[in-house]
This record gives structure tokens, C-alpha cells and sequence, in this order.
């Protein structure tokens, strides 16, 4: 609501200029102020916003939330427990793709960039394969084993997988994991169950989701689908690394095999095959580095901004 106010400066020639004659979307340069952050902040409650809830209203982009940890590190938080964003209105960015296709990566870093939430979809079928195997029910029986994914108690904290009291992130980040992941999430029944919770990840101020079906089936409105792919060869040589890297012994043939296997069941599967959504970007990888891409995902997204950039600020 708008309240008449004096403002004080701190004899700062930003906090005074700041006062704008007319609304427009515009995208915040911060100089690592948090004062700048927190104050432009309430510019997303301008008359125009309010009137029409949707993304195409008059947004604003603070381009480093993140300064506020100087006085308020939970500021952003606080002030989206206060306001409630109309459903749809959260910008969604889909990056689906095959096995180790550098998804994931490519996701979180560009989140990090954002300041955006990261759903890690895979995780969750990985987690759900984990507890129905745990629950010993047959991972064959779409039922049963939706019956445990929609009750698993599951957390996500730092970089660690919670089930309840016990810590399976090894479980789930294992090739053994993955197999099962890849088994449940043929399950149309496992899928539906786990639709509401991958929905919830998409917070403000905006998220990042990885997956198969994220662009296609979880989130067919984000503004920016992305389609990530590289070659089995390069693929199975990445997983190779990481593999050595944790210390697992494997084989490039075998992992090759496994990958090609893995690509099969996903996209020839009836429920939520795997495939590039309507409108997708389709990004090759093969021979791009995590900052190429990261780099590629940020200018796309750029360009669907309805923000001018302030003057004085960095592009
Ligand atoms: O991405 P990640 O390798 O962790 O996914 C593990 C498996 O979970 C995939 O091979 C795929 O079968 C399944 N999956 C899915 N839909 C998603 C994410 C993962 O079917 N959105």
C-alpha cells in the first residue's frame, strides 16, 4: 500500500534521484549497496505491478540480492513471506535434457547468477527410488510406489539429501540411484505424485528447474525452455571424470552403454517422454564450457526482460 513518506538520503545522490517520475520495468544495478537493494526493492509494489499481477506488469530486477547480507541477509526472504505472488507470475527457466548432459550444472550456476531457487527434479525420482526400495515395495507396482513418494519425508539442505533422520545424499548421487530413479519415473502414478512437490519449488523471486519433462509437462509456461544436449561420447567422458573424481571405478564402454540405455527408456517411455519442449532453445554442449553456457542461458533470458537497464548501470 502507498503511504506518504519523507526519505532520508544519507547524503547519498542515488537514494535521492531514485524517485521516479514515470514506472518502468527496469533491472537495478546495486553497486553492492544494500541500502540500493533493499529500497529499489519496494518499486516492485508500483501502481502498475499492482494492477496487472503478470510478469508482462512493471517488474523489478535487483541484479545482486545477494548484497544485502551485509545488514538483512534474509531481507528477500522476509519481504516474500509479507507479499504473495500471483500464481503464474514466478519466472521459471526449464533446462531439460539426457544423462549427464551437464543439466544440472548448468542449472544450479545459473540460479547462483539469478539469485533464483534450483529444482533438482532428478533428485526427487532418485529419492523416491531410494525410499521405495528402503520401504520394500515392488518398484514395479506404480501404486505402491507412488504411495511412498508422495508421504517420503524429504529435505533438501545445503547439498545434503534428508529422508526423514536419515542422510541419503550418497544413495541418491549413486550410479545405483540413478538406475532406480530411472525405473520409478517410468511410473505415470510416481509422476503425478510427485508433480505438487516439484510445483512448490517455484518461489520468488524465480527458479531454475532441471530435469526431462520440467519445459514440457511441470512448467509448459516457463518464459525460457532450454533443451541441453551433448554427444553419448562426451557425455559418457564427463561421467567418466566425475566418476574418478568420487573415486568410482568404470569403464567408458560400459558407462556408454549405460547412457545410450538410460536415453532409450526416457524418451521412449509412454509417460513424460523425454523430448524438447514447444518452443525450446537447443543448446549443444559438446564443446562449450559450464561459463559458455551459463553465459548463452543468461543472454536468452535477457532478451525476454521487459527491464531497461538504469543509466550508469553495467549491461
Ligand atoms: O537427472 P538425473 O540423472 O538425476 O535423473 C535420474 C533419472 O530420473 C533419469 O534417468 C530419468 O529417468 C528420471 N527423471 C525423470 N524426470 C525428471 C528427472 C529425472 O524421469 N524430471
Amino acid at each position: 500500500a502507498w503511504a506518504a513518506a519523507r526519505v532520508h538520503t544519507y547524503d547519498d545522490h542515488r537514494m535521492a534521484m531514485c524517485t521516479p517520475k514515470a514506472w518502468a520495468a527496469a533491472r537495478v544495478h546495486t553497486y553492492d549497496d544494500h541500502r540500493m537493494a533493499m529500497c529499489l526493492s519496494l518499486a516492485a509494489f508500483n501502481p502498475l505491478s499492482s494492477q496487472d499481477h503478470s510478469v508482462t506488469g512493471m517488474p523489478v530486477r535487483i541484479e545482486d540480492p545477494a548484497c544485502v547480507a551485509k545488514t538483512f541477509p534474509e531481507y528477500f526472504e522476509t519481504l516474500f513471506t509479507l507479499v504473495e505472488a500471483a500464481a503464474g507470475a514466478v519466472p521459471v527457466i526449464t533446462v531439460d535434457g539426457p544423462s549427464a548432459s551437464g543439466k544440472g550444472t548448468l542449472a544450479s550456476r545459473t540460479a547462483q547468477r539469478l539469485g533464483y531457487h534450483f529444482l533438482d527434479s532428478g533428485a526427487i525420482y532418485r529419492a523416491a527410488g531410494v525410499a521405495a526400495q528402503r520401504a520394500g515395495v515392488d518398484l514395479d507396482d506404480g501404486r505402491a510406489v507412488a504411495a511412498v513418494a508422495s508421504t517420503m519425508a524429504l529435505r533438501f539442505e545445503a547439498d545434503r539429501v534428508w529422508l526423514g533422520a536419515d542422510d541419503i545424499t550418497e544413495a541418491v548421487r549413486s550410479e545405483a540411484g540413478g538406475m532406480l530413479a530411472s525405473r520409478v519415473s517410468a511410473l505415470p502414478e510416481v509422476r503425478s505424485a510427485l508433480r505438487d512437490l516439484q510445483l512448490a519449488f517455484r518461489r520468488p523471486p524465480g527458479l531454475v528447474a532441471d530435469g526431462r519433462d520440467m519445459g514440457t509437462v511441470i512448467f509448459p509456461d516457463a518464459p525460457l525452455k532450454i533443451f541441453l544436449t551433448a554427444s553419448v561420447d562426451e557425455r559418457a567422458q564427463r561421467r567418466l571424470k566425475q566418476l574418478a573424481e568420487r573415486g568410482v571405478a568404470a569403464t567408458i564402454d560400459n558407462l556408454r552403454a549405460d547412457l545410450a540405455a538410460r536415453d532409450e527408456r526416457d524418451t521412449t517411455r509412454t509417460s513424460a517422454p523425454l523430448k524438447p519442449a514447444q518452443g525450446a532453445m537447443r543448446l549443444d554442449n559438446s564443446r562449450l564450457t559450464v561459463d559458455d553456457s551459463v553465459v548463452q542461458v543468461l543472454e536468452w533470458w535477457a532478451q525476454r526482460q521487459p527491464y531497461r537497464v538504469l543509466p550508469g548501470a553495467d549491461a
